[in-house]
């Protein structure tokens, strides 16, 4: 990553400039994970699972709510604290530490070969409004932890570079700004907790004037590999331990209008009736069936609707819904949004309406490097755990970094598949086993990346 001109900061600096009050949340509410222990792992490179289950009882404790869940939003008072102690346990592994313009926290461990590109390794610090305990902070802990069995053991060839990315949830500010995506104007956009983007930005010591000067390019990185709960069911409910992530879904969102004839409920006839609502009620029910005849993992969704003018006694004459389709292959969902649009056409065409289509929202897939799923699912296996290979179907900061360097991710089981919630939970030993999985997986990344 390229190096801020800023000067490292220390814990102290962190505190007391970046973080005033951060110093009082550390006396919170205390926070146990107390009684999980981690598994022994095979292997030379041996995590500390005591040390991970501190440092995620310490996260939890800034921003923790009466529910059991935590709210640190990005910039908030609760992730500048955790951000500060995060930075604190970077200087303690003897990491050298910087805030780049995007406000991602590094910390850089060099490896026996200086002149090589970094290894890169991290997730996020910030949660949704009221959200859980282990959403990039189980990412975060472990790629820390690697640093620390590498930096106590034998080094890396590559540099190691731990990164906690700004504001992940509201928007992926700072790995998107890594790769040239965040504009200027988006710094006005206003954030949870009363400030803008701009002075969350601030507020954590990123630079938002110089925010257009943060992007990498590639080559920059030698690759990218991000350990995170898996926020869905697939992994708990099959009772496997780790997940060989093969890439984040692309997501395609439209604006569909049905427009009809809006007309008397008690005196037009049933036969001559141009009613939106129906065409939409169908169409709705087809897009359900027809993704699921469609071969592949793809989903389609459509989560909202509102009918015009909206009154018992009157036949809706426009209703206006959304269309979401998610997969792995931008050009699945390209192709499955061809097939619901003409089938939505000819449902219109038979009810005497007509359907409209416009796109409104792209993020686009980024597959992980085939490698790095093959090295993950490997990896995990020479450690005695189960395995299976499966795509994400959220967001991740490692999205933003597949057009700079080659991406990997390992999942770990989300109990009952629930994020984003108090009640989000992932057991103590899966985090650890993920950790183990993780740090092997940069061992061998290390032997292979260029
Ligand atoms: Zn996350």
């Amino acid at each position: 990553m390229a190096v801020s001109p800023k000067s490292p900061l220390s814990r102290r600096r962190l505190l007391r400039e970046v973080a005033p009050g951060a110093a009082a949340m550390v006396a919170a509410a205390p926070f146990s994970f107390a009684g999980r222990r981690g598994p022994t792992a095979a292997g030379s490179d041996q995590v500390a699972a005591a040390r991970i289950t501190a440092r995620m009882e310490t996260i939890a404790r800034f921003g923790a709510t009466p529910a059991g869940g935590g709210s640190r939003t990005g910039g908030s008072d609760a992730d500048l604290a955790a951000r500060a102690a995060f930075a604190g346990w970077l200087e303690d592994a003897g990491l050298t530490v910087r805030i780049d313009f995007a406000g991602n926290l590094i910390g850089r461990l060099e490896g026996s070969e200086p002149a090589l590109p970094p290894l890169v390794s991290g997730s996020h610090l910030d949660s949704v409004p009221d959200g859980g305990n282990f959403d990039g902070v189980a990412g975060s802990i472990a790629a820390l932890e690697a640093a620390e069995v590498f930096q106590s053991g034998a080094p890396l060839c590559h540099p190691l570079e731990v990164v906690v990315f700004f504001n992940e949830e509201n928007g992926k500010t700072g790995s998107r700004a890594l790769a040239g995506e965040v504009t200027p104007e988006e710094l006005d956009l206003p954030l949870h907790g009363g400030f803008s983007m701009g002075e969350a930005l601030a507020r954590v010591g990123g630079s938002p004037e110089r925010i257009t000067e943060a992007p990498l390019s590639p080559g920059d990185v030698a690759g990218y590999l991000e350990l995170h709960i898996e926020q869905g069911p697939v992994l708990d409910t099959e009772g496997i331990e780790i997940g060989a992530v093969e890439g984040i879904v692309g997501i395609r969102r439209f604006r569909v209008t049905v427009s009809g004839f809006a007309n008397h409920a008690g005196t037009t006839a049933m036969a001559i009736r141009r009613d939106a609502l129906v065409t939409a009620g169908r169409f709705i029910a087809a897009v359900s069936d027809e993704t699921n005849r469609w071969p592949g993992r793809q989903v389609a969704t459509v989560g909202r609707i509102e009918a015009e003018p909206g009154a018992a006694n009157v036949i809706p004459g426009e209703v206006e819904l959304s269309l979401e389709i998610r997969d792995l292959r931008m050009e699945t969902i390209d192709a499955l949004y061809d097939h619901l649009r003409q089938a939505g056409s000819e449902i219109a065409a038979r009810n005497q309406t007509t359907m409209r289509f416009e796109p409104y929202y792209l993020s686009r897939a980024a597959p992980c490097d085939t490698a790095y799923v093959d090295l993950v699912a490997a990896t995990a296996d020479d450690l005695g755990c189960s395995v299976a290979r499966l795509p994400s179907g959220a967001g991740h900061d490692a999205q933003s970094m597949a057009p700079l360097a080659p991406i990997g991710m390992i999942f770990v089981p989300s109990r009952d598949g629930i994020s984003h919630s108090p009640r989000e939970f992932t057991p103590m030993e899966d985090i650890v086993r993920g950790a183990q999985a993780l740090t092997a997986a940069l061992r061998r990344l290390d032997g292979v990346a260029g």
